[in-house]
């Protein structure tokens, strides 16, 4: 077993052999923060788990007859109950694809694309690499960035 540390403006890191358990420091924003994770320590494509706690979550719904995305921020303090996603590239910049599952303080639920979220508590994340490069292509005609395993 081999493990390493590693620290970055907003974020933590412990490797251990090839999966990273990532640390996201209280008041940080996710995507700032795990975007900087996967640069640094060059992710091109893996699989993200996480749980944690935030006060404010922006979420996005997609309507595929209009191509349109429908963007919602709740400004409360709520758990993160899951976030599960993954990362590729578009355009040559790693692209985070992250979903969420948000607790309210009476115990429903919220749940959708994550747009961004602010840590308020505990951001912990978990972090599978593949040792190789998954990249995803815009499709016009969908609205949707898609896989191109040509590529
Ligand atoms: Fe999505």
């Amino acid at each position: 077993m081999e493990t390493e540390i590693f620290k970055g403006k907003n974020w933590t890191a412990k490797k251990v052999d090839t999966i990273y358990v990532v640390s996201v420091k209280d008041r940080s924003g996710i995507i700032d923060a795990l975007t900087d994770f996967v640069n640094e320590q060059k992710i091109q494509s893996g699989e993200i788990t996480g749980i944690g706690a935030v006060s404010e979550a922006t979420l996005r719904f997609f309507v595929p007859s209009t191509k349109n995305y429908v963007d919602k921020t709740f400004h409360e303090q709520m758990e993160v109950s899951n976030i599960s996603g993954n990362v590729s590239v578009l355009n040559d910049k790693p692209l985070l694809h992250l979903h969420i599952t948000l607790g309210r303080q009476d115990y429903t639920a919220l749940a959708g694309h994550l747009l961004d979220a602010k840590i308020r508590g505990a951001g912990e994340f978990i972090f599978y690499p593949l040792a190789t490069k998954m990249v995803k292509v815009r499709d016009e005609e969908v609205g949707i960035n898609f896989y191109d395993f040509e590529k």
